[in-house]
């Protein structure tokens, strides 16, 4: 166990993709470590890597060289069954595109994981409405997706990244198929499950108003990370990061 509570530690990570004779490294070697409740910003050009980060240290893609640990599993010795089981119960993902199901209602989107893995109906649903109520849309959990806004959308799919009580969540892009009013939204909500109850949250953006507020910011160029600040609260002061 990790006993400064980092919940990922990844190590020299290395992704190259192969198109025909085409060789792409989109990542470099790439080293970093996230403490529990952190809430961690990640900017950078369009084709600087990520994507990538998200999908290797999240065990969606394979790499191509070093380790990540999760929660004390290394994710690329287990076999693809466990590495799909332990995602599933240990991390939650925002997308940029909010991937409901259209047919299903609010609750039915956020307590369908919970049912994946097992949990009993009742108290699937009992979580997803908990959930729904605790993203602001206690009076929405009917609906169907296409009769709720953009923002709303996302507020159901964060309900459902959360419902397993992930000990991190990812985030894509989060705020990117949003006008700046419900961006805003989604992201104080994030700041505030993240402040209010620490949960753990990666969050990739290509808005500065939002790498602006994060507690601390890293910014990838080329397949590597190539500045890493703690902001303090309002995001001004920049203050270097802790070893
Ligand atoms: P970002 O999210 O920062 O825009 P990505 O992680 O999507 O960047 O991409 C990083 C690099 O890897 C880019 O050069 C991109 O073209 C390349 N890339 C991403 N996904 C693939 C893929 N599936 N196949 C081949 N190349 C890819
Ligand atoms: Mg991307």
């Amino acid at each position: 166990m990790n006993t400064d509570s980092a919940l990922l530690v990844a190590t020299g990570v290395r992704k190259i993709y192969r198109t025909g004779s085409v060789e792409v490294t989109a990542l470099r070697d790439l080293d970093l470590r996230v403490r529990r409740g952190e809430l961690v910003g990640v900017m950078g050009p369009s084709g600087s890597g990520k994507t990538t980060l998200l999908n290797c240290l999240s065990g969606l893609d394979d790499i191509d060289g070093g380790r990540v640990e999760v929660d004390g599993h290394d994710l690329f010795a287990m076999s693809d069954a466990a590495r799909t089981e332990h995602r599933a119960h240990t991390m939650g993902f925002v997308f940029q595109a909010f991937n409901l199901i259209p047919v299903f209602s609010a609750v039915e989107n956020v307590e369908l994981p919970l049912l994946l893995v097992g949990t009993r109906p009742r108290s699937a649903r009992r979580r997803a409405l908990d959930m729904l109520d605790r993203v602001g849309l206690g009076h929405r959990v009917e609906h169907r997706p296409s009769e709720l806004s953009g923002g709303e959308q996302q507020r159901v799919t964060i309900a459902r990244a959360l419902a397993g009580r992930p000990a991190i969540v990812w985030a894509d892009e989060p705020t990117g198929n949003l006008d700046s009013s419900m961006a805003g939204q989604v992201m104080d909500l994030l700041c505030e499950l993240n402040e209010a109850e620490g949960q753990t949250i990666v969050l990739v953006t290509h808005d500065s108003a939002v790498g602006a507020r994060v507690p601390r910011l890293i910014r990838m160029r080329d397949g590597l990370l190539v500045d890493d600040i703690r902001q303090d609260a309002v995001g001004r002061v920049a203050l270097p990061t802790a070893p």
